[in-house]
């Protein structure tokens, strides 16, 4: 068994990923697996030097040790613009230059009764720019600086309509063991996701399949907040010819008043608790590992 675990330098570490990553471990560690780390670096604009060099002294604090060294999203652009390169010749993905704005005004517009569709990236994308361009475009360069979006139902003519995973945690709703969507709930409810942004080679969709690959993870072992993204990467990985990894989401940290921990909630920052003089067996405590 090989697990990771993945935060995004964007702010402190708080409960819900310590939680996150001492579970992983802790399964790898049952199992006499590796642990990974990867730092998911890729929103140039949030991510900060301080938040990874607070990451890295948050989790060998709680104790954590990582098998390999840990793998940086921003060193990985090779790897993203090749898988770019691939779906763009197969004509899998198509330019898109819609703003939110446009996407909000096209999805309210009247049509045929249908309410606009949140999805894992909210709205499901409303088909603006796709079929934009004439068939055999593949054959020309991939266009930089606009965001490229998967054209959902081409990517499902190619997988031949299957889509399952295996769940070995739960979902939100307490999904478990075979998980499997149908093409009609993929198009109504995920869509023509972003696989590449305007100013990055790669999205958050497209950099987690190939870097799970490439660290060669077994077992995903994430918060259940990202379950409806899983049906993405596991399409991704058949485009890709990836084994798709077996999924663990578990149940999210909440604080007293059953209020999800956000992100940047400074108050359950590791670190605050650090410097209130909590000893990490307490931290394991908090988040249910006992200890
Ligand atoms: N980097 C993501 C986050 O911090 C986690 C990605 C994942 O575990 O797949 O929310």
């Amino acid at each position: 068994m090989r697990t990771r675990f993945a935060p995004s330098p964007t702010g402190p570490l708080h409960l819900g990923h310590a939680y996150s990553a001492l579970l992983a471990e802790g399964m790898a560690r049952a199992s006499g697996g590796a642990f990974l780390l990867r730092i998911e670096d890729i929103d140039s604009t949030r991510s900060r030097a301080h938040w990874e060099a607070q990451i890295y002294d948050d989790l060998h604090w709680l104790g954590l040790r990582w098998d390999e060294a840990p793998m940086r999203q921003s060193d990985r652009l090779p790897a993203y613009e090749a898988a770019l390169d691939n779906l763009w010749a197969r004509e899998l993905i198509y330019p898109c230059h819609c703003t939110r704005r446009d996407i909000q005004a096209a999805a309210a517009a009247p049509q045929e009764g249908a309410e606009p569709a949140y999805g894992p990236d909210g709205l499901v994308y409303p088909g603006t720019c796709r079929d934009r361009l004439a068939p055999g475009y593949g054959a020309t360069p991939r266009p930089h600086g606009a965001a490229l979006r998967l054209d959902m139902a081409r990517a499902l003519e190619q997988i031949g309509f299957g889509m399952w995973f295996e769940e070995s945690g739960a979902g939100p709703d307490g999904e478990t063991g075979r998980i499997t969507l149908s093409p009609a709930q993929l198009l109504a409810r995920v869509g023509d996701v972003v696989l590449s942004r305007r100013d990055f080679p790669g999205s958050y969709h497209l950099s987690v399949v190939l870097d799970d690959a490439a660290q060669a993870i077994t077992h995903v072992v994430r918060g259940r907040d990202l379950f409806e993204a899983t049906a993405i990467h596991v399409i991704l990985q058949r485009l890709l010819n990836i084994v798709t990894p077996v999924y663990h989401h578990h149940a999210l940290i909440r604080d007293e008043r059953g209020k999800r921990l956000a992100k940047r909630d400074d108050a359950r920052a590791i670190a605050t608790y650090r410097e209130g003089g909590a000893t990490p067996e307490d931290i394991r405590r908090m988040v249910g590992l006992g200890g």
